[in-house]
């Protein structure tokens, strides 16, 4: 699971973030202290960093974070929209820039997408089932699943925070994307198909439960099924 750090000194806007952080299946570590923020940036895959902090100047925090991690994926967060601040924080090593107010959707699409430019896509391991993000190869028990694209975004999005339940509208927004204007029945279809790949039966789930009026899942396990596997 990466870890991002995050240095933002209004409490209300961190709690927003971590949670949609942690929704992604990220581990969050959160500080509004500078000092604080160093001595976590050893364990970093990233940096999310308000530029405007009580403790600390945030661009000479940015130059300091380059010279003790210099490829660590930085997101800039700043309250300023003015074009030369924004250019010098690129200059200076940030790899994105966000000005407030911004949606939380954005933010963790930036965060995903700064991830996945540093590290490629993460392999996934869920007890038996592995997902390789570079390949869009799956395989269970070490045999090789037969999905298709749809299929294999599907497993990876339940696959990403196991234990997680997740609305049909989420899981349609994730892997059909916003735009999608079809019903999200589509997303039960889809739940059926991976459910027979799987050899899974819903009544006795072994890898995707309904969760009854709210949406879906994928169980956690190494915690749920110890002695299955
Ligand atoms: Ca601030």
């Amino acid at each position: 699971m990466p870890k991002i750090l995050l240095l933002e000194d209004d409490s209300q806007v961190a709690q927003l973030l971590r949670i949609a952080l942690e929704q992604k299946g990220h581990t969050v570590c959160w500080t509004a202290s500078g000092e604080e923020a160093l001595q976590h940036l050893a364990g970093a895959d990233l940096l999310a960093l308000d530029l405007g902090l009580p403790d600390v100047d945030g661009v000479e925090f940015l130059s300091r974070v380059r010279e003790i991690r210099p490829r660590l994926p930085v997101l800039v967060l700043t309250a300023k929209d003015d074009e030369s601040t924004k250019v010098y924080c690129l200059e200076i090593g940030a790899d994105d820039y966000m000005t407030k107010p911004f949606s939380v959707l954005e933010f963790t699409a930036r965060v995903q997408a700064l991830l996945r430019r540093a590290y490629g896509a993460p392999k996934i391991r869920v007890g038996p089932l592995v997902l390789d993000g570079e390949g869009h190869r799956a395989t269970l028990d070490g045999k090789p699943l037969k999905l298709s694209r749809t299929e294999f975004a599907l497993l990876r999005t339940l696959a990403s925070a196991p234990g997680r339940v997740w609305s049909r509208s989420e899981l349609l927004e994730e892997v059909w994307g916003a735009d999608f204007d079809g019903t999200d029945r589509v997303v039960d279809v889809y739940i059926n198909m991976l459910r027979k790949k799987l050899g899974d039966d819903p009544r006795n789930p072994h890898f995707i439960e309904t969760m009854v009026g709210v949406g879906y899942r994928l169980l956690d396990l190494k915690r749920e099924n110890p002695t299955v596997f």
